[in-house]
C-alpha cells in the first residue's frame, strides 16, 4: 500500500533525508524510531506531501507522491496524519471538530457525517464528550478526538508522528490504546514514537533511523535483542 525509494530531503545546506526505503502492506504497523533530528518527522511529511522530498519515490496505493499533477486532498484523505500537537479548533466542540472536513473537503451529507462522527467519537472512547470544547478535555482525550477528526475522512493508512510525546503519562495509555484497536482491526500504521513497550508490542517492523538514514530495521523480536548496528545498540541502551 506504500512503496518509499530512495527519497531524499535537503532543507539549504542539510540534508535531512539520504535515501530512505520503506515497504508496508495493507494492515501493516511500523514504528519508526530514532534520536531527534535524524529525520523521521520529515520522512512521514513527504508521505502525505506535507513537504515535498527532493528526489525518489513514494507511491501510496500505486500513486506517485511526487508528481506535480497529485491531487494532494485526495492523498491527504486517504493517509491520515496525527501529530503531537493536536491543533483542534478551539471555539468547536469535539463534535464540530471531527464533523468539520468531511463536510468542508468531501461536502458529504451533514446528518450522515454527524452519525460517523458520533460513532467515532465512541470508538476513541469519549462518549458524552461530544459537546466539550478542546479547552475542557485532558490533553489525552484532545488527542483521541484528533485521531477521530482524522478517521472521519475514512483513511487508508494513518501516519503518527509522536503523538503522545506531550502527554501526560497518565493518559498516553488510553491514545495508545486508541491506536492498539486501529492497529488490531487492521488499519495500516506508520507511528514514529518512543513508547518502546508499545513498539514491541504492537509493530510489525521496526525502522532505526539516525542522520537521515535507515541504520536498521527488523521484526521486533529480534530487532530489540539482537541490533547489530553499534548505533542502535547505543541509542537502544539509552532508552530501554
Ligand atoms: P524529533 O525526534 O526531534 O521530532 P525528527 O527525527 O522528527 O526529530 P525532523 O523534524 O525530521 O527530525 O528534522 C530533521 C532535521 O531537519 C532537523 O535538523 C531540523 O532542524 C531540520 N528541519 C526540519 N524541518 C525543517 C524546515 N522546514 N526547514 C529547515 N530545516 C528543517
Ligand atoms: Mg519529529
Amino acid at each position: 500500500i506504500i512503496e518509499c525509494r530512495d527519497v531524499h530531503k535537503s532543507f539549504g545546506d542539510l540534508e535531512v533525508l539520504k535515501g530512505i526505503s520503506m515497504d508496508l502492506m495493507k494492515g501493516d504497523v511500523v514504528c519508526i524510531i530514532g534520536p531527534s533530528g535524524s529525520g523521521k518527522s520529515t520522512f512521514i511529511r513527504c508521505i502525505n506531501a506535507l513537504t515535498p522530498m527532493d528526489s525518489g519515490s513514494i507511491k501510496v496505493e500505486g500513486q506517485e507522491v511526487n508528481d506535480p499533477r497529485l491531487d494532494k486532498l485526495a492523498l491527504r484523505r486517504k493517509a491520515g496524519m496525527v501529530f503531537q500537537q493536536y491543533n483542534l479548533f478551539p471555539h468547536k466542540t469535539a463534535l464540530e471538530n471531527v464533523m468539520m472536513a468531511p463536510i468542508k473537503v468531501l461536502k458529504e451529507d451533514k446528518a450522515e457525517v454527524e452519525e460517523r462522527a458520533r460513532a467515532l467519537i465512541a470508538k476513541v472512547r469519549l462518549e458524552g464528550k461530544e459537546e466539550s470544547y478542546p479547552g475542557e478535555l485532558s490533553g489525552g482525550q484532545q488527542q483521541r478526538v484528533a485521531i477521530a477528526r482524522s478517521l472521519a475522512m475514512r483513511p487508508d493508512v494513518m501516519l503518527f508522528d509522536e503523538v503522545t510525546a506531550a502527554l501526560d503519562p497518565e493518559t498516553v495509555k488510553e491514545v495508545l490504546v486508541t491506536i492498539r484497536q486501529l492497529a488490531e482491526e487492521g488499519m495500516t500504521c506508520i507511528l514514529v514514537t518512543h513508547e518502546m513497550g508499545f513498539a514491541r508490542e504492537l509493530a510489525d517492523h521496526i525502522y532505526f533511523t539516525d542522520r537521515g538514514v535507515i541504520v536498521e530495521h527488523g521484526p521486533p523480536a529480534t530487532f530489540f535483542t539482537d541490533a547489530k548496528d553499534p548505533r542502535t545498540r547505543e541509542f537502544l541502551s539509552q532508552i530501554l
